[in-house]
């Protein structure tokens, strides 16, 4: 029987302190990032297929488009030939957007031609789909059971979360012709396809500050529903108080709490808590013009427009090799801060969300720490423990 999950803080830890928050933040940006780059052995790429959507999510800063260009495949297979010139031992390619199964060719396409580049030369190669589950059928998700791929399902939880945060997108220029409803309901099913086939795949939630009280409430649907796997963020992008933020905090504590307490849920991706903080992501994307750029300039090109000039880091025309492109933490933490004006709401967004991210680590480390549990850093392709919103 599903244990209930608790609500309310756990008293095994004291939530971080923002002084607390900021030297930890500081620790992690002297450390560098512990999953990706020489010291995991793995290179990833990230490729924006398409700015198209059928949703508008709430939080979603990505500069979406129904009638703009999505990648060619021309260009996806330039990009898959960039990460294979890295010389590191394992590869991770990510399908991003917009929505990326709305351009099944090239997910297939991308997926077929890096599997047989003859630059792969047996390396371990991984694929992580993101999706919003709309668009995913039985003839799809059994031909990604086939496949070295994990899906990352974007979902946050029942069909009113769905309503409020991930209404469809009802613009003159959509294409879509179903309802929020409707949609659910493609949605919910996804959930059944993705269960009843061997597919690797979690559910990735984001929670806005104006849900920051619905953490438990999100883990237990998806612990009712039979969600194999669960990562729970925060929304980047989003001015978050103290109020807000001690609420979310205090929500993953007693989330994290109960599943260890209550083993037989879902596998919470939090604990490993090595993409803290979130913003700060040291990954590369393609964008669908061949652009690379450091992916908040993407994911949060809304919400910063200033990042795309501060984090390109050239074309695929004109790049020659892969490895040198990764930059430090401390260079991405610096360049978007410098990115926004002081005393701008940016600069303090940016901030935040940092110290954010850096208070989510500690937490879960001193939790760790306190139940006695071993953090499992550095997850590698194949296995990547966390994945941003
Ligand atoms: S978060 Fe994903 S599903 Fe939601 S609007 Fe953005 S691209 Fe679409």
């Amino acid at each position: 029987m599903t244990a209930a999950p608790p609500t309310g803080a756990p008293a095994a830890v004291a939530l971080p302190t923002p002084a607390e928050a900021k030297e930890n933040l500081r620790r992690i940006l002297a450390r560098g990032s512990v999953n990706l780059g020489a010291a995991s052995g793995v290179e990833r790429l990230l490729l924006m297929v398409t700015r198209s959507c059928q949703l508008r999510c709430g939080y979603c800063f990505v500069d979406k488009s129904e009638s703009g260009p999505s990648m060619p495949l021309p260009i996806a297979r330039r990009a898959v030939d960039l990460l294979m010139g890295s010389e590191r031992p394992s590869l991770e390619i990510q399908l991003f957007g917009g929505e990326p199964t709305s351009r099944w060719d090239v997910v297939t396409g991308v997926m077929d031609y890096a599997s047989g580049h003859p630059a792969r030369a047996g390396r371990a190669l991984h694929f992580v789909l993101t999706t919003n589950g709309v668009a995913l059928d039985a003839e799809r998700v059994a031909w990604l059971a086939d496949r070295p791929v994990t899906v990352l399902f974007s979902l946050d939880g029942d069909q009113p979360a769905h309503r409020r945060y991930r209404p469809v997108h009802r613009g003159p220029d959509t294409a879509w012709g179903e309802d929020d409803d409707a949609t659910w309901v493609r949605i919910d099913r996804t959930v059944d396809l993705l269960n009843a086939h061997p597919v690797r795949w979690f559910a990735n939630v984001v929670l806005p500050p104006a849900a920051a009280d619905e953490v438990e409430a999100r883990y237990a649907w998806a612990r009712a529903r039979g969600v194999p796997a669960l990562q729970l963020n925060y929304a980047v992008g989003m001015l978050w108080d103290a109020a807000t933020t001690r609420t979310f905090l205090t929500g993953l504590a007693a989330v994290l709490l109960h599943d260890h307490r209550h083993p037989g849920g879902p596998r919470l991706f939090n604990w490993a808590s090595d993409c803290e903080p979130v913003m700060l992501s040291d990954d590369l994307i393609v964008d669908v013009d061949g652009t690379v750029l450091h992916d908040a300039a993407v994911f949060l090109e809304r919400r910063f427009p200033a990042l795309r000039a501060a984090y390109r880091r050239g074309h695929l025309d004109s790049l020659e090799a892969f490895d040198p492109l990764r930059w430090s933490l401390a260079t991405i933490f610096e360049r978007m801060v410098l990115s926004a004006p002081k005393g701008s709401l940016e600069r303090r967004i940016i901030l935040h969300n940092a110290w954010l991210g850096a208070s989510v680590d500690l937490l879960i480390q001193r939790l760790a720490r306190a139940l006695g549990r071993p953090l499992s850093r550095g997850a590698d392709a194949g296995g990547r423990e966390l994945e941003r919103p």
